[in-house]
């Protein structure tokens, strides 16, 4: 059976954590385990954008090496607090290889306070499991969803983001099911 590593890049909140890890096993019916913290991706700072690249961290969890482990979990999802960028973008939540292996999500902008609101641990862990989806989704080899309260729907900002359920709509969770049984084949690419 196929499986999940979920593993923080930096020091995050272990109810967090396991709040994602258990959506992800629900929402894909696949065996979610979580990984060791990997610390934060200094590599991947960008000190004229003050933001970190999130291609590059895709790049180094690809070459993270294998994990003895019960499950199989030959795909990574890194949360991370830190702020992601990739070049043409000023920002994203999240960026996955499409049918790939590896994602990463950030909760820099999942947070109220980011937008100079109070903290909101249920706001945020929500949106959390919703952008978690989303990215690992995208490993499934799901696309953007037309359907704006499906988590596979695009969000360029937290509107969008609050209008998602933090589920797939019935057509994406078919093709999640169909992509589990072919992981890995059909056309790859970036995704965000
Ligand atoms: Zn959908
Ligand atoms: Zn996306």
């Amino acid at each position: 059976m196929s499986g999940l590593r979920v593993t923080p890049l930096e020091r995050l909140d272990e109810p967090l954590l396991a709040a994602i890890r258990e959506s992800l096993r629900q929402g894909f019916g696949i065996e979610v385990e979580p990984g060791k913290n990997l610390g934060e991706p200094g590599f991947a700072w960008d000190g004229e954008r003050g933001q970190y690249n999130a291609p590059l961290i895709l790049r180094y969890l690809l070459d993270l090496p294998a994990v003895d482990s019960a499950v199989d979990s030959a795909k990574v999802l890194a949360v991370t607090g830190v702020d992601l960028y990739i070049p043409m973008l000023s920002f994203v939540y999240g960026q996955a290889q499409l049918g790939g292996r590896v994602a990463v999500v950030s909760v820099a902008r999942l947070k109220p306070e980011f937008y100079s609101l109070a903290p909101d641990g249920e706001l945020l862990e929500v949106r959390a499991r919703k952008e978690a989806l989303h990215e690992v989704g995208h490993l499934f080899g799901l696309v953007h969803c037309p359907d704006p309260s499906c988590a596979m729907a695009l969000s360029t900002g937290v509107r969008q983001l609050d209008r998602k359920q933090p589920s797939l709509c019935a057509s994406c969770a078919a093709l999640a099911s169909e992509g589990r049984n072919a992981a890995g084949a059909g056309k790859r690419g970036d995704k965000r």
